[in-house]
């Protein structure tokens, strides 16, 4: 499943203020609420969600890091302690009384204290914008995209080491990674485990460093990778490559990769939700007599009835003949918007007619023209 964009999941634009998030955010976390939402297991996801994209949306620099790198920007893949810092918000809550902090360690699993020891890591997430044509989001693509990312150093096999050299157990801890220092006052006893200082908790250090990585056991490498796009995607849908990101540290999981779709902007189609929207320009006599004409679609060209008497922005539907519903069965429309084109430029002959016409019509038109007016004068008297 790919991540929703943020804004999405507060429902505000890009360009929201902050004020209309927080009232975004109150509004729906009010909703979703385990306090009131108790048989409904999906409302605990969505308050949790709801709850990551305020975290950093409320905070200008994370959000403005959003913005820019999307959720990879902002370190998600779940909130750690570090990244939960800000509390404070739920003080201005409202009502929700105190009990706000037990739930939100009980969604959370607890988990919040930070621990000292450096543990195996999950490696960054990578985020890769990808620019596909309407027809492609319509129907789905194959795309081959080349990212850059960390991968084991291929010289020195990941030790990060001289080829030839190995790395050392840390004499310091021992290959633990980890210091006990055990501290006695008076009768009390203090076991306290921090990070080995001498290899960073690692467990081991190395002596000559290999030349390409530095001794980091990682170098950049670029990748080829082949993306199925699914039919219906739109600008902002999120393509998640699990475990395609930069690799985990001290055994951890690699990042994902999330590819962010653009959907570039199409000649003849204006998109809304899955539905398309088509200007079509008709003249005033198709528009007065009514006419049949072509519209194109993502496929092939159909036919459109013009009934009599249509005005101007009138709208016809073609039915599912707009994009694939990304989610289920079934696709949007297109909807014809008609616009009447006024003629310009008429000749002599034309604007006599229009002139009939009004006559006809009991209307009195003075045009613009002083000398169509004289001459219609002398022709039909008005
Ligand atoms: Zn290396
Ligand atoms: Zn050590």
């Amino acid at each position: 499943m790919a991540k929703r964009d943020y804004y999405e999941v507060l429902g505000v634009s890009r360009d929201a203020t902050e004020d209309e998030i927080k009232k975004a955010f109150r509004k729906l976390a009010r909703k979703y609420h385990p306090d009131v939402n108790k048989e409904d297991k999906d409302a605990a996801e969505k308050f949790k969600e709801i709850n990551e994209a305020y975290e950093v949306l409320k905070d200008p620099e994370k959000r403005a890091r959003y913005d820019k790198f999307g959720h990879a920007g902002v370190g998600q893949g779940g909130f750690d302690a570090g990244d939960f810092g800000g509390f404070g918000n739920f003080g201005n809550f409202g009502g929700f009384g105190s009990d706000i902090f037990e739930d939100i360690f009980d969604i959370f699993g607890g988990g919040f204290g930070r621990s000292s020891r450096r543990g195996p890591t999950r490696g960054a997430d990578l985020r890769y914008d990808l620019e596909i044509t309407l027809e492609e989001a319509a129907f789905g693509a194959e795309k081959d995209i080349e990212i850059f990312r960390m991968e084991r150093c291929n010289r020195c096999n990941g030790t990060g080491a001289k080829p030839g050299t190995s790395p050392k157990t840390c004499p310091t801890c021992g290959g633990s990674g980890q210091v006990r220092k055990v501290q006695n006052l008076g009768p009390m006893q203090f076991t306290n485990v921090t990070t080995c200082g001498n290899c960073g908790g690692r467990g081991y250090i190395i002596e000559e460093a290999c030349p390409k990585c530095h001794g980091r056991g990682q170098a950049k490498v670029s990748r080829k990778l082949k993306i199925k796009i699914p039919a219906g995607v739109d600008t902002g849908s999120q393509l998640r490559m699990s475990g395609e990101g930069e690799p985990g540290e001290l055994g951890g999981p690699p990042g994902d990769l999330y590819v962010v779709i653009r959907v570039k902007p199409h000649k003849l189609f204006v998109r809304q939700g899955d539905d398309l929207i088509y200007e079509a320009p008709i003249s005033f006599v198709q528009a007065a007599l009514g006419d049949e004409i072509e519209i194109p679609t993502l496929e092939e060209k159909v036919k459109l009835k013009i009934p009599e008497g249509t005005q101007p922005g009138t709208r016809f539907r073609l039915r599912s003949k707009g994009i694939p519903h990304i989610k289920g069965y079934g696709r949007g429309d297109i909807i014809v918007r008609v616009d009447v084109v006024i003629p310009k430029n008429l000749n002599d002959k034309q604007k006599e007619l229009l002139m009939k016409f009004a006559s006809i019509s009991g209307e009195d038109v003075k045009p613009a023209s002083k000398g169509l007016f004289r001459k219609m004068k002398d022709a039909f008297g008005v």
